[in-house]
């Protein structure tokens, strides 16, 4: 790295001394681990290690269970006013550190810094919404209701501990999808954060200290297979909540059904946009842009085929293509940059067999993001935006979750073929119609199979206070995450008949 540019990204350094080794945070302290089974966490921006995460053992993830089990009863009969003070705390202190924290994520992730500013303030609505507790959580009654003067109520109670396990992809927002809510609810929590990248929770929990939340409440491993298994294999562990790819999805699901716990398991995506001949396209490239490669396609909401519907074919390819070649690609502290790195030289290399692939069966690039080197940043995990067109629904890449910068371009021929290539696909995470017709939309949201569906926008994100959902195998549960549905999840509906 040349002298200006390290200067320019000094906050490397610090951070690389200020983390060593990270530890877990268990019963309110911060304990090394002793296992032997360590792994080097990378800046995707230069491929240098900035810290070690320690994979730990089945022991630890069992003393962070039992502190939680232990915390529990005195938490879960603490007022919900007061629980929502905690988190009004929580909120005052991710706000006044809003930036560092997103700095930290983009340092391990490698994601621009204005994504991982947005990614902080997502974490923070969650807090912000759990905090509503007293309203969320109420239950509701009914005089008289079983008979004369036997009353019947429904109280909603917590359970107990509960664990989230969560991917690399977004690690400062998708734990707070869940650990809010859990606390904010009585229960207790556990959270294994990818491996990938452990530090911005840990800062995260660090700075958190300050709300002064009871030891146990709240509490955090690090590590592999082992530490999720060791949860699964907890019988204190009331219900796991996972984010990450299908495989492991449908394995912890599986896991929890046969041990009677909840399960919110979140799988992975690959999600069609459908753009149709009266859609307005220059208004809409900025937003394809942000889809296809906000993240570097890393995000589980991220377009990846791109369906052109008749005619509009030609005007969406040029406009498309021009947009994402005038993308930057860089290191993602630098404010400049639309387009940080991937976070890995392994993940690097798959999405470069898939354009491999992609060519091998017949699609044309238009774009090859492939061969891109960053000045200063030549240890970086790089690609540019990739446009490959030609592209049929029967190719791998079109099928596969390639989670990178690639966009593949389809044509279909009306807006029937386009809904039902969408519902061909394994997946149901995202679909997005771009249109100017509101009849095209609503028979779109209406027919289409994706959890999230957005209409002139690639990014169907959904607010704190609305469920993260998904369908087929990008999710497995019934509940979701986030807003009233979380609360649903945390709790448990108890009735109660008197009669006086
Ligand atoms: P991953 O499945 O490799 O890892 C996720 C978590 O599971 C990590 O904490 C990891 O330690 C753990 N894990 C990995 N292998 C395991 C195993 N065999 N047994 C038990 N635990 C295991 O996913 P990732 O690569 O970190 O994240 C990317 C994936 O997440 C993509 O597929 C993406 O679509 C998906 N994702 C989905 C959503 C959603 O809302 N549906 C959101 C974000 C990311």
């Amino acid at each position: 790295m040349t002298q200006a540019v390290e200067s320019r990204f000094n906050l490397l350094k610090p951070f690389k001394e200020q983390y060593g080794t990270v530890r877990n945070f268990i019963d309110g302290e911060w304990v090394e681990s002793r296992t032997d089974r360590f792994l080097d966490v990378t800046n995707p921006a230069d491929g240098v290690a900035i810290a070690r995460v320690p994979l730990s053992t089945k022991e630890e993830v069992d003393s962070a269970v039992k502190a939680a089990h232990e915390a529990f009863w005195d938490w879960r009969s603490t007022p919900p006013v007061v629980r929502a003070r905690y988190l009004f705390k929580v909120k005052a202190l991710l706000d006044r550190h809003h930036e560092e924290i997103a700095r930290v994520t983009t340092q391990e992730h490698g994601k621009a810094i204005d994504e991982a500013r947005g990614e902080t303030l997502r974490a923070i609505e969650n807090v912000e919404t759990a905090a509503g507790v007293t309203s969320l959580m109420m239950g509701y009654n009914l005089e008289d209701g079983a008979a004369k003067s036997i009353d019947e109520a429904v109280v909603r109670q917590p359970l107990g501990v509960f664990a989230c396990v969560s991917p690399f992809n977004f690690p400062g927002m998708v734990p707070f999808w869940f650990w809010p809510y859990a606390i904010a609810t009585g229960n207790t929590f556990v959270i294994k954060v990818s491996e990938r990248t452990p530090l911005t929770l840990t800062r995260t929990l660090e700075i958190l200290q300050e709300a002064d939340l009871p030891d146990g409440v709240l509490n955090l491993v690090h590590g592999d297979k082992v530490a999720v298994d060791a949860l699964l294999d907890n019988p204190l562990v009331k219900g796991v909540t996972f984010v990450g790819s299908t495989p492991v999805a449908k394995y912890i699901y599986a896991r929890c059904g046969e041990t009677g716990k909840r399960a919110i398991c979140q799988g992975g995506a690959k999600n069609f946009l459908t753009v149709m001949p009266d859609a307005e396209i220059d208004r809409s490239t900025g937003n394809m842009m942000a889809s296809y490669f906000g993240c570097t396609g890393q995000r589980c909401l991220a377009g990846a085929n791109l369906m052109a519907v008749g005619p509009v074919y030609e005007e969406l390819k040029e406009k498309f293509v021009a947009a994402a070649a005038r993308l930057k690609v860089g290191p993602g502290l630098d404010e400049s940059v639309n387009m940080g790195p991937i976070i890995s030289r392994q993940s690097l290399e798959r999405v470069h067999n898939y354009i491999d692939l992609a060519v091998k069966q017949g699609a044309e690039l238009l774009l090859d993001g492939r061969d891109l080197t960053v000045p200063g940043f030549e240890g970086g995990y790089y690609i540019g935006p990739t446009v490959l067109d030609n592209v049929t629904p029967d190719m791998t890449h079109a099928q596969e979750e390639i989670f990178g910068p690639v966009a593949s371009i389809m044509r279909v021929k009306d807006l029937d073929e386009a809904i039902a290539v969408t519902n061909a696909s394994p997946f149901g995470n995202a679909a997005s119609i771009y249109t100017t017709s509101g009849r095209s939309a609503r028979t779109f949201w209406y027919k289409v199979q994706a959890g999230n569906v957005g209409v002139n926008l690639g990014i169907a994100a959904a607010m704190a206070y609305f469920p993260f959902a998904g369908q087929k195998d990008s999710f497995f549960g019934v509940l979701h995450g986030q807003g009233r549905d979380a609360v649903q999840f945390f709790t448990d509906s108890k009735v109660v008949i008197t009669r006086w």
